[in-house]
């Protein structure tokens, strides 16, 4: 999983500022979220329809291939996670199995994944901790995810959401891009992207809403030339340079 890169160039900032559930008074300097309630609930609404199953593309078989992979996919993409993962979870699919594997044998093993040997070590590491602390599980929050060696706030959210199914929003690269660019929800820094998507999206669509923007960002937002003629919420978007009327 990417990680956001610091600007989206061109963004709704301009536009209807003051709209919606996140909008703030004078002195606050970025727009907040420049939808209403209502288009909020009718964006989500058509992305359950258009993906009522979403998945992400890492694979995995527990809550701790998970949580590897994860860790594995910083600065990388999840088919060249995936590739070389396919052989390592045969070889160790539990935190013991992994922690008697060693840094040298995984690392073998992720040679093809960026920044190979930082990772090896930290899943060798995470792995005694769990073991160590843990029981052998993966924790179920946030506070103690984020104490795991190479685990951070956005690895612990896809965790805490995947395998856990608790509504949490972990802000890659696309969601970043996405919640400044059309104003669903501005910020300068993948936390204030969090956390004003965590204050609009209805309750009811946060166990998917992650994967539904990911998606969303991979296949239609895209970075460079977003596909605006085949976007499903293009009518309600606000950035001014969508190349689709409203
Ligand atoms: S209309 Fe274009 S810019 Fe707006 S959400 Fe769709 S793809 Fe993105």
């Amino acid at each position: 999983m990417s990680t956001p890169k610091p600007k989206d160039r061109r963004t709704a900032k301009s536009a209807m500022q003051g709209r919606g559930r996140g909008a703030t008074g004078a002195g606050r300097k970025r727009p907040a979220c420049l939808y209403t309630p209502a288009e909020v609930h009718e964006i989500f609404r058509r992305f359950s329809v258009q993906r009522p199953e979403p998945k992400g593309e890492l694979e995995y078989v527990n809550a701790f291939t998970l949580l590897v992979a994860v860790v594995l996919s910083a600065q990388a993409t999840d088919a060249g996670v995936n590739k070389a993962t396919r052989a390592l979870f045969k070889a160790a699919d539990t935190p013991e199995k992994m922690a008697a594997l060693g840094e040298e044998k995984i690392g073998a093993y992720i040679r093809t994944i960026g920044l190979w040997r930082g990772k090896a070590k930290d899943v060798a590491a995470l792995s005694e901790a769990l073991v160590r602390d843990h029981g052998g599980k993966v924790p179920e929050t946030r506070e103690d995810l984020i104490k795991l060696p190479g685990v951070g706030r956005k690895t612990a959210n896809v965790v805490l959401n995947i395998a856990f199914g608790q509504h949490t929003m972990a802000v890659d690269t696309h969601i970043f891009r996405i919640g400044n660019r059309i104003g669903l929800a501005p910020g300068k820094t993948p936390e204030e992207v969090e956390k004003r998507l965590m204050e609009v999206i209805p309750e009811e669509y946060m166990r998917h809403a992650h994967h539904w923007l990911i998606l969303h960002g991979r296949y239609t937002c895209i970075a460079r030339k977003p596909l605006c003629e085949k976007c499903i919420v293009a009518d309600l978007c606000n950035w001014p340079g969508k190349s689709v009327a409203a």
